[in-house]
């Protein structure tokens, strides 16, 4: 008998470092992480009937449909095969989806352990994060880096330091954009943590306006994981 997948969610507005988070987490302990918004970008592109699905959504003037992105997701679970913790990146985004997701870990309890961490951060610090916020053009990469922060930094500025992809701004982070996404954010997150207040659900909460390796010291103590290293060293 195996013990049970530990799965990791982690609310927090859009730039409140969640990516650099699971990066940190997959360079040094080999997790996985499966961030939303990359697998529909991922479907879509590849022209998955999921993924067209998808399209249609997003075309339609709508986000897409919170069914298709919870089978996305819930598929993505249960076709991988799993020996290390999973990091959410981006899911669920609204009660629905918690519900959806909830459901899930019912019906998988000998397989997966849900852990739920709220990452806190002011607007003005999302915003500023995400004006200066690069990712490596690979798809099958995504490394994020900051022009603003010493820590996260690529070494040439312009290329990725992991796979040499030259680096991007997403489309979606320019300051109209962001400031949408936020708003959004802001509808569903207390939705959310009221939910899971109200299953019972304990939820870690990290203030992300500090330094990285604060930040990543916070996580580390609060799930207790084993050999962890180069705490100072930034997600390097
Ligand atoms: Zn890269």
């Amino acid at each position: 008998m195996f013990a049970a997948i530990d799965i990791f969610v982690l609310l927090g507005p859009p730039g409140a470092g969640k990516g650099t988070l699971s990066q940190f987490c997959v360079s040094n302990f080999g997790w996985q992480q499966v961030a939303a918004g990359n697998l529909c970008r991922k479907h879509i592109a590849e022209g998955t009937k999921i993924g067209l699905q998808i399209a249609h959504a997003i075309a339609s003037g709508n986000l897409a449909a919170e069914g298709l992105v919870s089978d996305m997701v819930f598929d993505w679970l249960n076709l991988n095969q799993l020996v290390k913790p999973i990091i959410l990146d981006g899911f669920p985004r609204t009660i629905t989806q918690a519900e959806m997701l909830n459901q899930f870990f019912q019906m998988n309890q000998d397989r997966f352990k849900l852990n739920v961490v709220r990452l806190k951060a002011s607007d003005d610090h999302v915003l500023t994060r995400m004006l200066t916020r690069y990712v490596c053009e690979r798809s099958d990469c995504q490394m994020v880096y900051s022009s603003a922060n010493v820590e996260l930094q690529s070494k040439d500025g312009i290329t990725c330091d992991k796979c040499a992809g030259g680096l991007i701004k997403r489309q979606d982070d320019s300051l109209g954009s962001i400031r949408e996404r936020l708003h959004v954010y802001h509808q569903h997150e207390n939705g959310l943590i009221g939910y899971y207040s109200q299953i019972g659900q304990s939820i870690i909460e990290i203030d992300v306006e500090r330094e990285l390796s604060v930040i990543f010291n916070r996580f580390v103590d609060a799930f207790g994981v084993k050999n962890s290293v180069c705490m100072t060293n930034g997600i390097n």
